[in-house]
């Protein structure tokens, strides 16, 4: 049996219940195989098997006070994946689905993708089963402030960097920064995400989408298209769906559709992303809501936009929200691109027939890699205690955008898969990390 095969089963073995995190083992080790097995220092080394186990994985209780005056408690966790080329870095996730399986499929992800920003950064992930919808601002900051009260003795500005993920944007950033600067006396920047009056980088907000964008245009001009004149649907409506959506409708795209977990919205005439501002970043609101401010446009509830007639999808919500059944009917009605905006959104399934078809497909960790790659120039910017323009770091995103397109198209190309940027990510992304283990020695 093969190296990568072996590590797999055995990885698979010693994390039951833990699917997600299966998932994505999956997804990887499998496309690394041939470049694996082909080098055997890895195996001597090693390298799988201590890169399929984080350095350290941390939970903990948060206990706080709801409005009722009653006492709540939350799981907390933060895993420290991997440090091989930078401190841990990754996003903090407040959803009621969070456990440790979603944490560890969500760091082990980072790892590769960190890796492939080229930047010094190293792979982790963390969150809570908090649910930030419907609570009061009084509530968000109590449990914010507890979740860092145990967080902030494992981080670091030189240790471990946090930023957001979903459910966690600038105010609950805002709160968790605070905690810390009171309980440690220091003032650094162990966050990113933070606003810009103390310490954040311009563009960090619309980073991930503004770079998803950047990179599905890249592949587009290199297959002879562009966002001109396309019609687009988006999935979400949190900030990867915003920026992705202000970025296609610069770029000529026209965005028709956007949703919510209730359901989704329809806009023929091109989606009003003024209101949808308003309704998620200023009310808290509901995607539904989108009809006070479009009449003509459609609601369904309970439904996702996959049947709505595009040319380009751009999943931006959540993991495996695009299945197989769902990929097929996106090439039936003519769909050509798709950019992964979240992280892991198609199922093994759906990646399958995308890339039986032969369509353009830009994988999450290469496509959404632009929110980690501007918080590495966050923390560039405080550890320099300098601010750079919003133009200079947008010019920075877009050229990180297009050197991450080139290094996964070259490294798909060297394995003799043209096209193919799942394997171009996994192999680019690996390859980095792996030798950085293999100069450090056995640790
Ligand atoms: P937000 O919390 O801002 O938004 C998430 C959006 O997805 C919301 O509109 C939410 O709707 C929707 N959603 C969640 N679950 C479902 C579901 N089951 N079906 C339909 N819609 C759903 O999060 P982000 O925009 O920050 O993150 C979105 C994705 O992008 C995640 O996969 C995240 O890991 C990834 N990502 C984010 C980065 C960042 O910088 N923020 C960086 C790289 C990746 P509702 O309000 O109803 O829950």
């Amino acid at each position: 049996m093969s190296y990568t095969k072996k590590i797999l089963e055995q990885a698979i073995a010693k994390n039951p219940h833990e699917p997600e995190f299966h998932q994505v083992m999956t997804e990887i080790l499998s496309t690394l195989q041939p470049f694996v097995d082909s080098r055997p220092e890895y195996e001597k080394a090693g390298i799988l098997e201590r890169l399929t186990e984080p350095e350290r994985v941390i939970m903990f209780r948060i206990p706080w006070v709801d409005d009722a005056g009653k006492m709540q408690v939350n799981k907390g966790y933060r895993v420290q994946f991997n440090s091989a080329i930078g401190p841990y870095k990754g996003g903090l996730r407040f959803h009621p689905s969070v456990c440790l399986s979603i944490v560890k499929f969500l760091g082990f992800e980072q790892i590769f993708k960190n890796s492939l920003t080229g930047q010094p950064i190293g792979g982790g992930k963390g969150g809570s089963d908090f649910d930030p919808k419907g609570k009061s601002e009084r509530e968000v900051m109590a449990f914010c402030q507890s979740f860092m009260t145990e967080l902030f003795r494992h981080i670091g500005a030189n240790t471990d960097v946090p930023a957001g993920d979903i459910g966690v944007g600038g105010r609950e950033i805002g709160f968790m920064y605070g905690q810390y600067r009171r309980l440690t006396n220091n003032i650094e920047g162990v966050l990113t995400g933070k606003g810009l009056a103390y310490g954040g980088s311009f563009v960090r907000a619309e980073a991930t989408g503004y770079g998803l964008v950047y990179l599905v245009d890249e592949m587009l001009r290199h297959n002879g298209e562009s966002f001109e004149g396309k019609t687009v649907i988006v999935s979400g409506s949190g900030n990867v769906a915003i920026s992705a959506t202000e970025k296609v409708q610069q770029l000529g795209g026209n965005v028709v559709a956007m949703s919510d977990s209730n359901g989704r919205i329809y806009d023929a005439d091109g989606i009003d992303l003024d209101a949808v501002k308003e309704i998620k970043e200023v009310n808290r609101g509901r995607i539904s809501d989108y009809k006070n401010y479009r009449p003509n446009a459609e609601y369904t509830e309970g439904k996702n936009v996959w049947d709505i007639k595009c040319d380009i999808a751009l999943p931006c919500a959540t993991q495996n929200e695009l299945s197989g059944e769902d990929a097929k009917t996106l090439i039936r009605n003519g769909c050509f691109a798709v950019g992964e905006g979240a992280n892991m959104p198609a199922t093994l399934e759906a990646v399958e027939v995308f890339l039986k078809s032969k369509m353009m497909f830009a994988p999450g960790k290469a496509a959404n890699a632009g929110g980690v790659a501007t918080s590495s120039l966050e923390m560039s910017q405080n550890f320099m205690r300098t601010s750079w323009t919003f133009e200079k770091v947008d010019r920075k995103l877009k050229g990180i955008m297009a050197d991450i397109y080139n290094n996964i198209a070259t490294a798909a190309k060297e394995a003799d898969c043209e096209g193919n940027f799942i394997v171009g990510a996994n192999i680019a992304g690996f390859k980095k990390v792996a030798d950085a283990m293999l100069q450090q020695g056995t640790v």
